[in-house]
């Protein structure tokens, strides 16, 4: 096994929107099915059976205690806003034409938190501790994806 270590800032690539190879990688059979809870209309965090924590999004393994996570159980669709950022610009530098407002959301007693759009509030009035809930794509056109949540809205 090797590793590929950066030491000039100039190596590291990226890419916009698409990566270049053809890989397609899985949720796994936990990140499935908090994918499936979202095309459901629902929030679902792991549960670890060893220290009970909820964790979001859910992993394989529990992080503080490496126990297998296997049960998934429903949340309270109400997050906290913990930090966010206004985008003015796209990858390209050019100016949207409004802004866009990206959030790190919490949800009381459960570890960990999502990053997804704050929608429906003017940036201004975006603040860290703004109580938020999920905004859902109609069922009809969910997917199974992290974007069949339109973005989250105050509360
Ligand atoms: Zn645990």
């Amino acid at each position: 096994m090797s590793f590929e270590k950066i030491n000039v800032n100039r190596d590291i690539k990226h890419w916009l929107h698409v990566i270049e190879q053809g890989y397609r990688y899985t949720a796994g059979p936990i990140g499935t099915k908090f994918l499936e809870g979202i095309k459901a209309g629902k929030l679902l965090a792991g549960k670890c059976p060893v220290c009970g924590r909820l964790l979001i999004p859910p992993k394989a393994f529990c992080q503080y205690d490496f126990a297998e996570i296997k049960e998934l159980v429903e949340i309270a669709p109400v997050g906290i806003v913990r930090s966010y950022t206004v985008v003015y610009e796209d990858s390209y530098g050019n100016k949207l034409p409004k802004p866009v407002v990206i959030g790190f959301i919490e949800f009381p007693g459960v570890a960990g938190g999502l990053v997804h759009y704050i929608v429906n509030v003017e940036p201004g009035n975006v603040r860290v501790g703004l109580k938020v809930k999920p905004v859902f794509k109609p069922g009809n056109e969910r997917r199974g994806s992290i974007t069949d949540i339109v973005g989250f809205e105050p509360a």
